[in-house]
């Protein structure tokens, strides 16, 4: 049985996680006249989306639109698949990652080569969205599900090039995806989303303040749900992006390897965490063994960026 539940006036949340061993991830149904599902998920779950759907008493037939908020596997690997399950919906992409879409030939080609043998068993195929479902997008698109709940897509590049936000304009919510950071419960820590090979630190900080224009009343985390402190999300996820860059930059520029750039990203989350909520909770040694595992993704991610923009060889 899937987790699936109402988190807020018409919006369902779903759980699209494949396996325990990988980030937890979730899609969104909204449910108006007509109904939009925001992620999907990887393909590996759309037995389970699709029964989820049913099971809180909805048709999956009749979802209109399919908005993976960005093409990464664990937001939008389903998206073809349902397309091709369901003649219905239209399926949106910002333009940026639209050939991927519609042919994810190289996208998995890359996806497979950074998950190794087990993709296929975690995530499954990525199927291509057929070109005439496909809406493709700049941002600024708006599209309607009824009186209560209207659309208006937003680009957000920074976590990938091709991330947009969905903004509900009648409610306040805020679909972001992974363009508001990432929020590491445990720790009570915000930090950049930051995935190698695109990322963007400072297309990441200028996102939030897109989001923070459009005056968001809730937030809804497409891998740790429903955030209502918009304010404290924003601004601690930025001061992570600058704060992870600062260091990360200066152990690269001093020659450090990957190791090094772990410890100096390590070392400035242990010191968010100590300085945060939940700071008294943890001994030294936890601090750095919880902050090492929120910095995994970063150190690639920062090395890469600093590399591309010539700032380091
Ligand atoms: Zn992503």
């Amino acid at each position: 049985m899937v987790k699936a539940f109402q988190v807020l006036d018409g919006v369902y949340q779903i759980d699209t996680t494949p396996r325990e061993d990988v980030p937890i991830s979730k899609a969104f149904l909204v449910v108006d006249k007509e109904m939009a599902l925001i992620e999907t998920g990887p393909a590996s779950r759309n037995v389970e989306v699709v029964s989820a759907i049913r099971d809180l008493g909805f048709n999956p037939a009749e979802v209109s639109y399919v908005v993976p908020t960005h093409i990464h596997i664990d937001h939008a690997g389903g998206a073809g698949l349902f397309a091709q399950q369901f003649p219905k919906p239209r399926v949106v992409v910002h333009e940026t990652g639209a050939r991927h879409a519609l042919d994810p030939s190289r996208l998995l080609e890359s996806t497979r080569q950074t998950f190794g043998d087990k993709f296929d068993e975690i995530y499954g195929d990525i199927l291509p969205i057929p070109a005439d479902r496909a809406w493709i997008i700049k941002g600024g698109e708006t599209f309607s599900l009824g009186a209560g709940h209207e659309f208006k897509m937003v680009h957000t590049p920074g976590h990938a090039p091709h991330h947009f936000v969905v903004f509900d304009t009648k409610t306040g919510t805020l679909f972001a995806g992974e363009a508001a950071g990432n929020y590491h419960e445990e720790i009570d820590v915000y930090t950049p989303a930051a995935p190698p090979p695109a990322f963007d630190p400072e297309d990441s900080i200028r996102s939030y303040e897109v989001i923070r224009a459009l005056n968001p009343t809730a937030l809804l985390y497409s891998h740790c749900g429903l955030i209502t402190d918009v304010e404290r999300a924003l601004s601690e996820a930025a001061e992570s992006a600058k704060g992870m860059a600062e260091v990360a930059l200066a152990a690269l520029k001093a020659g450090g390897d990957k190791e090094e750039v772990t410890k100096a990203l390590q070392g400035y989350i242990s010191e968010r965490i100590a300085a945060g909520p939940k700071g008294k909770r943890f001994s030294p040694e936890q601090r750095e063994a919880l902050a090492r595992r929120s910095v995994r993704m970063a150190v690639a991610a920062y090395t890469i960026y600093f590399k591309r923009k010539g700032m380091v060889t």
